[in-house]
């Protein structure tokens, strides 16, 4: 293991110790395809079989036939939009909200490019979704409605179960993106309105290179991916055996340390929040304070650059991100906190902490101290950071703002 301070677990994970030994043999000894007849190839099918129970234990999912390998959460995104979508030629109307992973937003605007037409569903200055905008929203013509359960950005938490009641009323397929929320929030398909939900095994300590949808029994549903007739028919091409391995280890072991691991993250992530709420000036937390992943915390600090910050938390082996990884990199300013309606003034200066069960309280306390020192390095080369702490600046507010607005 390297010496890095890791806070960038909603990128990736590490991956488990548990995991990476579930998945050996399939890389060296056991090869077999599960599609084959003869004995070697039917122990690795029974063998994914396992791990197919493994992950539909973890969703709470009534059935192991329900869910349906694949490359990663994007794939099953994909996926389920795509497979609904096909189902239903007839429809042209679909719903999702303006905060969505790139990885539905995407194609979502590649779908209104085609000819579909998209509600983008706003969220309020918490992040929250307004529930009579969604009802208001679905027509006979709506195809799918899909709607993330965490944001990856800033962590706030939709509340699905409602959502889905309300999708469901009206007799519409329902996916949910749960790439953020797997192994960090209980999840219950059992007793859920969800018809399609997406998972990914490098965001919950299992490997790169594999994911997951779950497909309620009943719902109909067309192959993204044609061609073989694996994963009974719902996705061609041999399975990642070991990929799969790795993430059904990960599933239980998440499962099984869900709700001590949560409240210890829980506490460490508070506790770094009030650590630089109190130490670094002019700083706040973007999106709801309760309904959001334990682990998560998206702070922003006024007219500096997330990209500066992580720059210097860098040298000392701190690993932070301004949001998305998918953005990261690009000048961009994060759609999310944009659709928060987060000034331009806080926007730029935006840094997402993601934690796991792999952080320390001793970490915690390295990252509280260094970041002062780093929020104060900046502010004193940036004249922005000056310009907020002068006279000039408490009486001129909106005139400092158009002049960073027109800097940028
Ligand atoms: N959805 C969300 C909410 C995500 O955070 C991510 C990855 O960051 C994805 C989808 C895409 O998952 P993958 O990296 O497995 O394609």
């Amino acid at each position: 293991m390297g010496s890095e301070i890791y806070f960038d677990n909603n990128a990736t994970t590490r991956l488990l110790p548990e995991a990476f030994e579930a998945m050996r043999p399939y890389l060296t000894e056991l090869y077999g395809n599960t599609s084959s007849i003869h004995r070697f190839g039917s122990q690795v099918a029974r063998k994914v079989q396992e791990a197919r129970e493994q992950v539909a234990a973890l969703l709470g999912a009534s059935d192991p036939v329900e869910i349906v390998f694949t490359s990663c959460g994007t794939e099953a995104d994909n996926a389920a939009i795509r497979g609904i979508l096909e189902a239903s030629p007839g429809k042209r109307h679909v719903v999702t909200t303006q905060v969505e992973h790139p990885a539905v937003l995407g194609l979502f605007q590649h779908l209104e490019k085609k000819g579909y037409q998209v509600t983008w569903l706003r969220v309020d200055r918490d992040g929250m979704l307004d529930l009579a905008e969604l009802e208001d929203s679905l027509t006979d013509n709506t195809a799918l409605a899909s709607i993330m359960v965490a944001n990856n950005e800033t962590g706030v938490i939709f509340p699905i179960d409602t959502v889905g009641d309300i999708v469901k009323a009206r007799g519409i397929p329902f996916h949910v993106d749960a790439v953020q929320a797997a192994g960090k929030l209980p999840l219950n398909m059992k007793k859920s309105p969800v018809d399609l939900l997406t998972i990914s095994g490098h965001k919950f300590h299992g490997p790169k290179g594999v994911g997951a949808l779950y497909v309620r029994r009943g719902i109909t549903f067309r192959p993204f991916i044609v061609g073989g007739h694996q994963e009974r028919n719902r996705r061609g091409g041999t399975e990642n055996v070991a990929g799969i391995m790795g993430m059904g280890k990960a599933a239980e072991l998440a499962l099984r340390l869900l709700g001590e691991e949560g409240r210890r993250v829980r506490e460490l992530r508070d506790r770094l929040e009030q650590s630089l709420l109190d130490s670094c000036p002019d700083c706040r937390v973007n999106g709801h304070r309760k309904e959001r992943l334990p682990n998560t915390l998206n702070m922003s600090f006024k007219f500096l650059e997330g990209e500066a910050i992580l720059v210097l938390l860098d040298q000392y082996g701190i690993c932070a991100s301004t949001g998305s990884a998918c953005t990261a990199g690009s000048v961009e300013p994060s759609h999310v906190l944009r659709a928060m309606g987060v000034p331009p003034e806080w926007i730029q200066g935006a840094v997402r902490f993601s934690l796991s069960r792999y952080n320390t309280e001793e970490e915690i306390r390295f990252v509280s101290e260094k970041m002062p020192s780093i929020i104060q390095r900046l502010r004193g080369l940036s004249a922005l950071g000056k310009l907020s702490d002068s006279q000039e600046y408490q009486h001129n507010d909106s005139r400092t703002a158009d002049r960073i607005e027109a800097r940028r």
